[in-house]
């Protein structure tokens, strides 16, 4: 029997955005590796799930997805979740991934869709989707003001995840970048302060500047693209 990994999305925010699919791969699979326990068990224990779970650190080196390999390759199922939305994005797992695509030819990888920030900002947000560039997030220094460049100069929207840390700074800039440009900032999506903030990056900055306790939770940031 050949092992199979699934990749398996989660909720965002709101615990009802879990695929019957995601719930019953949850529960069939021998094992799931997720990133800490206590966010996963929250959610298990929500849909009855009682699969054993186990602390997938991929950044600690290639041991650790040894391990995973030798148990797929025994014919193991195993499902790899994050905290929240979809695996690999700006997440963990992709080097797992690739792995296992590259060293068990006869282990299925198959990836479950379901929610993710990126997808769900950028269908809230009334900015053309058909072309757009994802950044994931900005780096804090070195880089950061070449991409902020880059994003004036493209055509194609701009997409980037950012923390309640820069986000204020990350407006100042954009007011520098693109001072024309339609900004959205979808914050907290699908929970109970969900907000989709839309103007220019001024607009968008004084709405914080009058709302400071808006600066708070999780954002996404989305630049329309020049003309
Ligand atoms: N893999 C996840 C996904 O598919 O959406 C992204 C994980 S990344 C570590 C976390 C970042 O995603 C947050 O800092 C924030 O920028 C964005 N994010 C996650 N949940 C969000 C939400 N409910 N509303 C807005 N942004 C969110």
């Amino acid at each position: 029997m050949s092992g199979i990994l699934y990749i398996v999305p989660t909720p965002i925010g709101n615990l009802e955005d879990m695929t019957l699919r995601a719930i019953r791969v949850l529960k069939e699979v021998d094992l799931v590796l997720c990133e800490d326990t206590s966010v996963t068990q929250r959610l298990f224990k929500e849909y009855g799930i009682e699969t054993k779970t186990s602390v997938f650190y991929a950044q600690t080196g290639i041991k650790n997805i040894e391990r995973v390999l030798e148990r797929l390759s025994e014919g193991e199922k195993i499902a790899l979740v994050s905290d929240a939305g979809t695996p690999t994005i700006s997440d963990p797992g992709v080097l797992l991934v690739d792995h296992v695509r590259n060293e068990l030819v006869d282990v299925e990888v198959i990836a479950l869709p379901g929610a993710s920030a990126l997808i769900t900002a950028l269908s809230a947000s009334g900015i053309s989707a058909a072309t757009f560039t994802f950044y994931g997030f900005l780096p804090h220094k070195k880089g950061r003001e070449t991409l902020f460049k880059t994003i004036a100069e493209s055509d194609h929207t701009s997409v980037f995840y950012e923390s309640v840390h820069r986000i204020e700074k990350t407006l100042e800039s954009l007011c520098e970048y693109v001072p024309e440009r339609r900004v959205v900032i979808a914050r907290e999506l699908t929970k109970l302060h969900e907000e989709v903030i839309r103007g220019t990056a001024q607009e968008v900055k004084t709405y914080f500047a009058n709302n400071k306790d808006h600066i708070r939770g999780e954002f996404v940031v989305i630049v329309e693209g020049g003309k």
